[in-house]
This record gives C-alpha cells, sequence and structure tokens, in this order.
C-alpha cells in the first residue's frame, strides 16, 4: 500500500522525501540517536514545541504545531480523519478518502506536498533558525497544488485560483 505513493502526481523529489518519511528512513533525532549519531539532550527535543524527543511522528503529526497544520489543511479540503497512530495509516486513510480516481489523485498528491513541505520547514527551523506558521504552510500547500496541477493534469474542472483556494475543496470535487 506505501508504494501507492510512487503514483502521486508530484515532483520525484517530493515523492522521494514522502517515501523517506514512510519507511523511517530520515535523520530524525530518534533515528540519528539510533544510528548512534552523537547528539547533546537539548538537540533531541523537536524545535517547534521543545517537549518531546523528535521522531518522524511527532514532527509530521503530533506536534501541535502539525496538528494546527493538518486540521486547516483538512477544512480546506472538507475532509476528516481521526488521528492516526502511525504515519502509515495517516497516508492510508488521507489518500484513500476519495472514491473518484481524480479526487484519489488529488488527495495523495496533496498528501505527497504537504509531506515535503513540513519536512522543509522542519530543516529551515532547525538549521537556519527560520520560523514558519501553519496558516501560511497550508496557504503554501495550495498555492503550490495549483501549479502542479497545471503541470500533472490532476483536476481539469478548476476555473481559478480564489475557487481553488475556497474551502471544502473536496466535496465540491465530487
Ligand atoms: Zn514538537
Amino acid at each position: 500500500m506505501l508504494n501507492s505513493v510512487w503514483k502521486a502526481k508530484a515532483p520525484q523529489k517530493a515523492i522521494m522525501t514522502a517515501w523517506r518519511v514512510l519507511k523511517n528512513r530520515i535523520p530524525t533525532c530518534d533515528n540519528l540517536r539510533k544510528r548512534q549519531v552523537p547528539l547533546c539532550e537539548e538537540d533531541t527535543k523537536c524545535k517547534e514545541c521543545g517537549m518531546q524527543e523528535e521522531s518522524a511522528y511527532h514532527v509530521f503529526l503530533a506536534c501541535p504545531k502539525m496538528e494546527e497544520a493538518w486540521n486547516d489543511l483538512q477544512k480546506w479540503l472538507g475532509t476528516a480523519t481521526v488521528r492516526p497512530n502511525s504515519i502509515e495509516s495517516h497516508f492510508g486513510t488521507f489518500a484513500a478518502f476519495g472514491k473518484e480516481k481524480k479526487v484519489k489523485n488529488l488527495l495523495l498528491a496533496i498528501w505527497v506536498c504537504c509531506i515535503w513541505l513540513l519536512w522543509k520547514k522542519r530543516n529551515e527551523k532547525r538549521f537556519e533558525y527560520k520560523e514558519w506558521d501553519p496558516k501560511k504552510l497550508v496557504m503554501e500547500v495550495k498555492i503550490r497544488m495549483w501549479s502542479w496541477n497545471r503541470i500533472f493534469g490532476i483536476v481539469e474542472d478548476v476555473s481559478n485560483l480564489d475557487s481553488w483556494c475556497a474551502d471544502k475543496f473536496v466535496p465540491r470535487m465530487m
């Protein structure tokens, strides 16, 4: 099932990041620690909340800031999922929402886009001390998806960027 990520209509580099996240092969602090990379206690904490050790699950789903980002994203999409207990199950439920192929394709690409951008934000924060904001992230996902849609032709019947960005996107597609 995870292999379906390779079918995403998205740039290869974004799919590659999403794949590594799904396989837990990204250099989060817990993974570095498992590989015996020396880290001081302070460095192993999530840089957003400072509360927990940084794991992929925390970075992409459980950190309060990510929860806000996913909630906002689902407001745009007009879909709802219960909080999953793993990244794999999040991927499964998120991308499996639609019955129609175009909706499935769209959600799959959005998932990839969001994960890819989140990992970029995480790195910018950790290494360049750049702050980011969940609301702006969701706006960035919308804009990216608008341009990916033009490149990859995921859905055709969208008239303009304003209607693309308006809430309840998926129900409007069905
Ligand atoms: Zn956190």
